[in-house]
């Protein structure tokens, strides 16, 4: 399917110095890495990624943008801004966003937006709340996110958009999904994409799994056929986990 690709989601975790101490412990550990590798940093440890990462085989990203170019938008920061420093990936929709700071689907969208029109890869995470998987509607949920989120995407662009498949109650939860769920949404998922595209852009595309992956249980994840990677919260702050865990994506 999709290439491989395990991405560390490290929140609101780490100063510039700490970034530069975490990066250089992971480097070293991930320099034959089989897949592409991704430290997604705090809006400050960007310029101290970006320098710890010259030369290696780790992209780094944002964990938001916002779609206007400039303007009066306090707090904000734009996609051009990240492209302009060097950011490759920016992490979009994550649920933290989305329950704790009011992003929408269509704010999501814009984001995405954004993100494409700057030449940046989104990393678009879609997911399920608990009661919504009980409710027998994470099928939907996720189909109306994804496709809500790639409206006006053309089929070119989509090769910059990475889809992290994130059940929402496994989040920093220790709860993860089983391989088996994890694997059928991310197929319905690429079934979405089919409908929107087709079978061969759809194929392309990866998708990863996010919620609780570790160094213990990535491999099972990961070998299902319609896992492409791996969204990576709290072991993506343990350099030994994170490299176990890309060690498993092959
Ligand atoms: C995440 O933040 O996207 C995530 C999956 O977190 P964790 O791995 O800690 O569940």
């Amino acid at each position: 399917m999709g290439k491989y690709v395990i991405a560390g989601n490290w929140k609101m975790n780490k100063t510039p110095a700490e970034a530069t101490e975490l990066i250089n412990a992971i480097k070293p550990l991930v320099a034959d890495a089989s897949c592409d590798v991704v430290v997604g940093v705090p809006f400050i440890d960007i310029p101290a990624a970006l320098e710890a990462t010259k030369g290696t085989n780790i992209g780094v990203a944002a964990q938001n943008c916002y779609w206007e170019k400039s303007g009066a938008f306090t707090g904000e920061i734009a996609a051009d801004m990240l492209r302009a420093m060097g950011v490759g990936y920016v992490i979009l929709g994550h649920s933290e966003r989305r329950t704790y700071f009011g992003d929408t689907d269509a704010t999501v969208a814009k984001r995405v937006r954004g993100a494409l029109d700057a030449g940046l890869t989104a990393i678009l995470c879609v997911g399920e709340y608990l009661e919504q998987r009980e409710q027998g509607i994470t099928s939907e949920i996720v189909a109306m996110q994804t496709k809500i989120a790639l409206e006006g995407v053309s089929a070119d662009e989509l090769s910059r958009v990475i889809i992290a498949y994130e059940p929402v109650w496994a989040i920093g939860t220790g709860k993860t999904a089983t391989a088996e769920q994890a694997n059928e949404v991310c197929a319905e998922i690429r079934a979405v994409l089919t409908s929107l595209y087709n079978e061969e852009a759809a194929r392309a595309v990866t998708i990863q799994y996010g919620g609780s992956m570790n160094a213990a249980n990535a491999a099972e994840l990961l070998a299902m056929p319609d896992v492409d990677g791996g969204l990576i919260g709290g072991a993506s702050l343990k350099p030994n986990d994170f490299a176990t865990i890309v060690a498993a994506a092959k």
